[in-house]
Formats: C-alpha cells, sequence, structure tokens
C-alpha cells in the first residue's frame, strides 16, 4: 500500500471533492502514537462497514504483516469487516474531506497509532 503523510492531497482519481489523506502508514515513517476514544474507533467501524474504492486485492498491515484482517463491527451486517481492501471518506470542517484506508482501524486498535484531531472530530460529527 502506498504512503502519504497525513493530510497530504488525496489524487486517487479527479472525481473526488477535495480530500486530504489520513492514515497511510508504513512501516519506515514515524507515526503519532496514543489513546483514541472508543467512540471514534466506533464511527470509524460504521464508516468501514459501507466502505468505497473496494479494490481486489487486499493489503496487508506494513506494520506486522497481517493480512485478510477483520475486525468485529456491530455496523455491518455479517458482524465483521474485512480490513485492507477499501477506504472510508469523510466530509471535514471547512470543505475539505479526509480519505483514510479501512486498515486505519487496525492501526488505532493494534499499533497505537493518533490520527490528528481534525479527522476525530469529522469521525464524531459523522456519528451525529
Ligand atoms: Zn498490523
Amino acid at each position: 500500500m502506498p504512503y502519504y503523510p497525513d493530510g497530504s492531497p488525496y489524487e486517487y482519481d479527479d472525481l473526488s471533492p477535495e480530500l486530504v489523506n489520513i492514515g497511510w502508514l508504513d512501516a519506515s515513517h514515524p507515526y503519532p502514537r496514543g489513546d483514541v476514544p472508543a467512540e471514534v474507533v466506533d464511527g470509524l467501524l460504521r464508516l468501514a462497514a459501507d466502505p468505497v474504492n473496494v479494490t481486489r486485492g487486499v493489503h496487508t498491515c506494513p506494520m506486522c504483516g497481517g493480512s485478510y484482517l477483520e475486525v468485529e463491527n456491530p455496523h455491518a451486517a455479517s458482524g465483521s469487516t474485512l480490513l485492507g481492501h477499501a477506504e472510508v471518506h469523510l466530509p471535514g470542517a471547512g470543505g475539505t474531506g479526509f480519505a483514510a484506508p479501512t486498515l486505519v482501524i487496525h492501526y488505532i486498535l493494534d499499533h497505537g497509532y493518533a490520527p490528528p484531531p481534525p479527522f476525530r472530530a469529522a469521525v464524531l460529527r459523522g456519528r451525529g
């Protein structure tokens, strides 16, 4: 999976509204760590139950090498969600939204990744 710094412009295609990258981590770049509220994880799980840009292949985790990672997901009909083959997009304040790989949930839960506050706020807003 490609590495993009948090906050860099998202350039998957020209059809996307203005988005910035969040959580495109790899093993060779340091990333912010810390506790992430359960409400943020829950909001990401809800988004991941209906992801965008689903790909055929499944990306492995660059930190632990895990692949076909699944998380329990109360928002998914099946009760779990496969990570690493899709993205979540969400609007942010001020017109700029966010694009994150679904693996961001694994990075938060298992590798201590702390996504930037504006992203967390956008996730919480999305939960209503
Ligand atoms: Zn991992």
